[in-house]
């Protein structure tokens, strides 16, 4: 008996970049995965059947750099440079988050998420546990990194990312594991970096950290410590098992090498690199060096969305332009790095991220019928190029409906609007005199 039959859906697979499409299908899903994909299933086979006539089911998408709980921020820094942004504007104004704001923030962030067709979230944060509390309550897929900074309080913030993690990697039935989460070089000590490394590995858990996002760095980190922040994060050890370098826009080519030799994957978060003017990773160079590229928002404050299809549209359209060449990131190929590139880098890979049979059920439908969508000459282009996050209108993670034809059955959508509401006043007060760390003046490298 199936726990879950989707009728008469179009199913976009994508294999080696190649994307294809099995023609009004039907998906059975059973404890919780894909159990078979065939032209027709007998619908007395399944305790609830889906019709989903019109529609694309497509792979969950995978956002693979996020800071959820940013939603708060959406609008708050615009037209100011990295410095200003983090300086000014979101290191004071995070000093104002109680545990409570963060939770909210987060349900706000998750439920955008979903409303978009993300089922899966690599998120770096602070206050984690009512993230991942949240996480549970919503079942959402989520790979966890409590941020962590160099300062007087390391070995207790260490302690905490330890306990983090052993209450909470494989939990919700393994929907949610957890990572560790250095914030970057700039703000972490290389010894500080080491002993982050070696707490991941005696954990058997990845790291998640941001990486080379501006030329500046680049250049503070040659006169600190004569390396680049890549060579730094390897000699730390960073990259002695799985990881994760958020952006790597300015990476050379020792860099590259050093990225593909030890499996590290890259979150490309286009839109906040082009919007902060800072730079978009060589991902085309990445790609041929055999380096896992991978899609991410970054946080609403920079992104302004969690709109995971409308960054690889930017993507696609970036490297086009640098380029000069119209074959570059081919509409498979861009789908692919929101699906099963995003599992490969957040370490589920086969398991999400693609729709066959044993795989989990984490997918999304996609309307089809809106005139910004017709005709249906090519479902992967329109998919890439036309679709809107209002096409998507039900997502299912770990086999369970979250969202069923528009409407969220697991999070109370007034109730977190309300709460969000009720928050941005005290939330958006900037007593710049406290921040939560200091990003380095670039005039000063
Ligand atoms: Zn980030």
């Amino acid at each position: 008996m199936y726990d879950l039959l989707l009728q008469h859906v179009d199913v976009l697979q994508i294999t080696n970049g190649v994307p294809s499409i099995l023609s009004r299908h039907d998906i059975a899903i059973v404890n919780r995965r894909i159990a078979a994909i065939a032209p027709q299933i007998s619908p007395g086979l399944a305790r609830e059947t889906l019709n989903g006539e019109g529609q694309i089911a497509i792979p969950g998408l995978i956002n693979s750099h996020a800071h959820t709980a940013m939603s708060l921020f959406r609008g708050v820094a615009e037209d100011v440079p990295i410095e200003e942004w983090f300086n000014n504007f979101i290191w004071p104004l995070e000093t104002n988050l109680t545990p409570e704001d963060v939770y909210w923030g987060t349900l706000l962030g998750l439920a955008e998420m979903i409303e978009s067709g993300v089922t899966c979230v690599a998120d770096h944060y602070f206050m984690m546990d009512v993230i991942a509390q949240a996480v549970q309550e919503t079942g959402m897929r989520a790979l966890l990194a409590w941020t962590l900074f160099s300062g007087a309080d390391e070995s207790d913030q260490l302690a905490r990312a330890r306990q983090f993690t052993k209450q909470w990697h494989g939990a919700a039935g393994d929907r949610i594991r957890v990572w560790m989460g250095p914030h970057a070089p700039y703000t972490c000590t290389p010894s500080f970096l080491r002993r982050v490394a070696q707490t991941a590995q005696e954990l058997g858990v990845g790291i998640h950290i941001h990486l080379a996002e501006t030329a500046a760095q680049v250049t503070q980190s040659l006169s600190a410590h004569g390396r680049s922040p890549v060579v730094v994060a390897r000699d730390a050890g960073l990259f002695d098992g799985p990881a994760i370098a958020a952006h790597a826009a300015h990476v050379s080519p020792e860099d590259i090498a050093i990225l593909a030799g030890h499996g590290v994957a890259v979150a490309v978060t286009p839109k906040t690199e082009m919007k902060l003017g800072i730079g978009v990773a060589p991902v085309m160079a990445l790609r041929e060096a055999g380096v896992t590229v991978a899609l991410g928002s970054d946080g609403a404050a920079s992104n302004n969305t969690y709109d995971i299809l409308e960054s690889a549209r930017l993507l696609a359209l970036l490297e086009k332009l640098r380029s000069g060449n119209a074959r570059a990131m081919p509409v498979g190929a861009t789908l692919e790095l929101a699906t099963a590139a995003g599992a490969q880098a957040l370490g589920w890979q086969n398991e999400i991220g693609v729709l066959h049979v044993g795989a989990r059920a984490d997918l999304a439908l996609v309307r089809s019928g809106a005139a910004h969508l017709q005709p249906l000459h090519d479902l992967a282009a329109t998919l890439l190029y036309s679709a809107q996050p209002a096409d998507v209108s039900t997502v299912i993670v770990d086999g369970r409906i979250l969202m069923r034809d528009r409407e969220l059955l697991t999070i109370d959508k007034p109730r977190v609007l309300r709460e969000v509401a009720a928050r941005i006043e005290r939330l958006t007060q900037r007593q710049t005199a406290q921040r939560i760390a200091v990003y380095p003046d670039a005039r000063s490298a």
